[in-house]
């Protein structure tokens, strides 16, 4: 069998970090359009302790494989720890993020550089989301919802009825 043979039975796998607080429709995006790049996809869920996360990292997760399941080519997991660190354990090709706007730039590429220095091995690939999705944030649809508004067509059905639950309670 030639290199090349080999090379295409290799599945590549792309591995989509953030702290998802919560899942939008934005990262949905993100993540049908990685597929169409990658064989598989591990959507890798930040705890981020230090942002005040509304859902914990469990209910996170147990939100966005609600939403993908289903699809055997993804799954979900909780990492923590050095993202690089993890790419390489789960035997990753890639870190997948998002550009929404030239704002996400500066701290993307800060991020993409100084994890290409601690591992040269893996590439960050950037992909935009649809246009409809470009101006889209969780902490936005987080505001939105705290005040009562309407974020359906935002996030997908499982996150739209946990945050209802969440601020009906108050
Ligand atoms: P983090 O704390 O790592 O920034 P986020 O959950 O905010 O975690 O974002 C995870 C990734 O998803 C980032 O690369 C971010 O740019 C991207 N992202 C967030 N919202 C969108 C969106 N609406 N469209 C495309 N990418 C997005």
């Amino acid at each position: 069998m030639n290199a090349c043979v080999i090379a295409k039975m290799k599945k590549k796998l792309v591995i989509y970090p953030g702290t998802f607080d919560p899942f939008t429709n934005g990262h949905l995006d993100l993540v049908r359009r990685g597929l169409r790049m990658f064989d598989n996809l591990i959507v890798a869920v930040a705890p981020s302790q230090k942002k005040n996360p509304l859902f914990s990292v469990e209910e996170r997760v147990s939100l966005i494989r609600e939403t993908l399941r289903g699809d055997e080519r993804l799954s979900v997991e909780i990492f923590d720890g050095l993202l690089v660190d993890y790419v390489s354990s789960r035997k990753g090709n890639a870190i997948l993020r998002g550009l929404r706007a030239v704002s996400d730039f500066e701290y993307e590429l800060q991020m993409a550089l100084m994890n290409r220095r601690l591992s040269s091995e893996i590439e960050t690939v950037f992909m935009m989301p649809s246009e409809e999705y470009s101006y889209l944030t969780a902490t936005i649809v987080k505001e939105i919802a705290s005040l009562g508004g309407s974020v359906r067509g935002l996030v997908p059905s499982p996150v739209y009825k946990a945050l209802k639950k969440r601020f009906r309670k108050q």
